[in-house]
């Protein structure tokens, strides 16, 4: 069987793969039939709005959605750290695709959760569904034990970069250390602007999510095209460099218990798996304790970190609080007063009824009720955006000391907060060969400077 599912999917094979569930997916939306015409609307001119989220599931298979999320979340670490299977990883993640992706269209799903925690800890008139809760928690907690086994094999998003990556690029430190500050960022501004009613930015601009739906807006779904064009030469771009609840579970994975090792048995620093990781998360070890002359210098600087810290987070806070009113721009409420007030200074006449028109007229019947909500939600706005001011210092500061920390290593080791416990630098180390019978022991490589510790 094995053998099987090896010749019926080798690597080369995966963009057939992802072109097949396209193809189904394809298929059953032309298949699919309305029940009932939409109704005619010519004489009035009104255009129908377009339906961008998939319709509301029956509570039975919400549940059903979270048990097959528990069950993922258990085969993924069963398979990462029990039979340290990549075979077995790749194939849980294209059920997952194909189950999370392209069924559920995308939603629910754990990137966009956090906006429904923020709305309903900011809003008491919303309630926060059940799943989207769940969703938020399992991979967390997960990751909070083992890693992130979520992304390995869960998450439809990885699963679809996964499928497009031919030749994995090495990203230069810098613009890596750069671009790996994004999704903080986007984090910070998703939940700002879920907890002030603004909408669900995360999800509105998910490059993938449209791909799934085979429908959405044109500038997103060809923001998700070009995530795959990208994807084939940059590992995982989008979990690596946007995906807000990515951050989230990069945070939890630096105090998880276990942690993925690319070989449970000695490491004799044979330095072969040092290039097997396509997102070049394997880090060597470290150069040992600083010389005692060198300290003094590296306290003080760290000392002075500490101490712009909180000017970085006050001076954010400003800089935000002066930026609330283009951030509160967003908002539907703060555009449709201006909207109206720009009408009432130079009247246009009223085109089409289109549902901008529509609640510009009905904005006419109760000016006093718009022009105050707008006013209510530009104070809460100050707020906001001087919250993501200071998050945002928050996140810059922390990354600046997190870069002057010299870490203790001994081995070479995958970078737990980095680490997408994907399971494909397993088989490079000849030791995790030799502990599956893949090799005899006696070809071991010499460790490089000598053969301290080498396993026979
Ligand atoms: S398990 Fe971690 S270190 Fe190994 S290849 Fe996957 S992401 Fe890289
Ligand atoms: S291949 Fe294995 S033994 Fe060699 S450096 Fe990597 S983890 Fe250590």
């Amino acid at each position: 069987m094995r053998r099987l599912l090896h010749r019926l999917c080798p690597s080369s094979s995966r963009w057939l793969v992802l072109g097949a569930l396209l193809l189904l997916n394809t298929v059953s939306r032309l298949a699919a039939e309305p029940r009932f015409p939409p109704p005619d609307f010519s004489e009035t001119n009104h255009r129908i709005p377009v339906t961008t989220t998939p319709g509301a599931r029956a509570l039975w298979l919400q549940y059903a959605d979270v048990a097959v999320l528990l069950a993922c979340l258990a085969v993924a670490l069963w398979l990462i750290y029990r039979k340290r299977s990549r075979r077995g990883v790749f194939w849980l993640s294209l059920f997952s695709l194909a189950y999370f992706g392209f069924y559920r269209q995308g939603c629910i799903c754990a990137i966009g959760s956090p906006q429904n925690l923020a709305l309903g800890l900011f809003d008491p008139s919303y309630a926060v569904p059940f799943t989207a809760t769940a969703f938020f928690v399992a991979p967390l907690l997960v990751a909070l034990f083992a890693g992130r086994a979520f992304c390995a094999g869960v998450c439809p998003h990885g699963a679809i970069q996964d499928l497009v990556l031919v030749k994995p690029l090495k990203v230069p430190l810098w613009l890596e250390h750069a671009l790996g500050l994004v999704p903080f960022l986007f984090l910070g501004a998703g939940l700002i602007y879920a907890a002030t009613g603004t909408g669900f930015v995360i999800c509105r601009y998910d490059p993938f999510v449209p791909l799934f739906r085979l429908s959405g807006r044109f500038f997103v779904l060809m923001a998700g095209g070009a995530f795959l064009v990208l994807g084939m030469f940059v590992g995982r771009a989008y979990c690596r460099f946007l995906c807000p609840y990515g951050a989230l579970l990069k945070l939890a994975s630096l105090f998880s218990k276990w942690r993925v090792r690319v070989t449970p048995d000695t490491c004799t620093q044979c330095q072969l798996c040092e290039h097997s990781c396509p997102f070049g998360v394997i880090r060597e070890p470290s150069a040992g304790a600083l010389p005692p002359q060198f300290l003094g210098r590296e306290r003080r600087r760290l000392g002075g970190l500490l101490l712009l810290l909180p000017a970085l987070i006050a001076g954010g806070a400003w800089l935000g609080s002066k930026l609330s009113v283009p951030a509160s721009q967003l908002h539907p409420a703060i555009q449709l007063a201006e909207r109206y007030v720009r009408q009432q200074k130079a009247p246009a006449p009223y085109g089409v009824q289109t549902a901008d028109a529509l609640s510009l007229q009905r904005a006419e019947e109760n000016p006093e009720a718009i022009l105050t909500a707008a006013a209510d939600l530009r104070q809460r706005f100050k707020l906001a955006s001087a919250l993501f001011g200071g998050w945002v210092g928050l996140v810059l500061g922390m990354k600046l000391i997190s870069l002057s920390l010299r870490p203790s290593r001994t081995d070479f080791e995958p970078d737990r907060g980095a680490c997408f416990a994907c399971a494909r630098c397993f088989l490079s180390c000849p030791n995790e060969r030799v502990r599956r019978g893949l090799m005899p022991a006696s070809e071991l490589p010499l460790p490089v400077g000598g053969n301290a510790g080498l396993v026979t």
